[in-house]
């Protein structure tokens, strides 16, 4: 069972029937997929059951996505779980609410629903680590990796002027 569609004629036969299932399928994003970079595979694990004849799509996927961080512009990667909960019907007059979907041909497309959770669940700016200190605003070196000069010569100049300060007030007070 390697597929996002899903065939769903037998389920439909059956009032009250649940199926499970649960497979590893390489998830490549039709829409936006410049924000959905999956690496390695995406575990789905789901069941549909059929509640008056619609069906009711349930459970979990879960992947690993390659973000940027927003402070460090280091690629790093989060494992992400979304939660399913669906309703598919091939009732005409059902579709026009929101959030129901259609069953095409005795057949689901659960790729779109996944995608849709995986990007609701994707922060407005990714950040690879609550501590991460960014980037030197004057030089651009990751201060992950360690400070950069510029901190250094900084705090020199701030020694540097309270030396003086310090030599002012000494010489005033002679
Ligand atoms: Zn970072
Ligand atoms: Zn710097």
């Amino acid at each position: 069972m390697k597929s996002l569609i899903i065939n769903v004629s037998e389920i439909l036969k059956i009032p009250g029937v649940k199926k499970k299932f649960d497979f590893y399928y390489e998830l490549k994003p039709v829409c936006d997929a410049e924000k959905l970079n999956f690496i390695g595979p995406v575990h789905f694990n789901f069941t549909i059951e059929n509640v008056d004849m619609k069906l009711n799509v349930k459970g979990k996927v879960c992947g690993k996505i390659g973000l940027i961080c927003n402070r460090c512009l280091t690629e790093f990667e989060r494992k992400t779980e979304v939660m399913l909960d669906e309703v598919f019907s091939s009732d005409k007059n059902e579709l026009d609410e929101d959030e129901v979907f259609r069953i095409k041909n005795e057949k689901i497309d659960i790729r779109f629903v996944a995608e849709q959770a995986f990007l609701l669940s994707l922060p407005m700016k990714a950040i690879c680590n609550d501590e991460c200190k960014g980037l030197c605003i004057k030089c651009g070196k990751n201060l992950n990796l360690g400070p950069c000069s510029c901190t250094k010569k900084e705090i020199d100049i701030r020694l540097l002027k309270l030396k003086e300060f310090k030599e002012k007030l000494e010489k005033s007070n002679n």
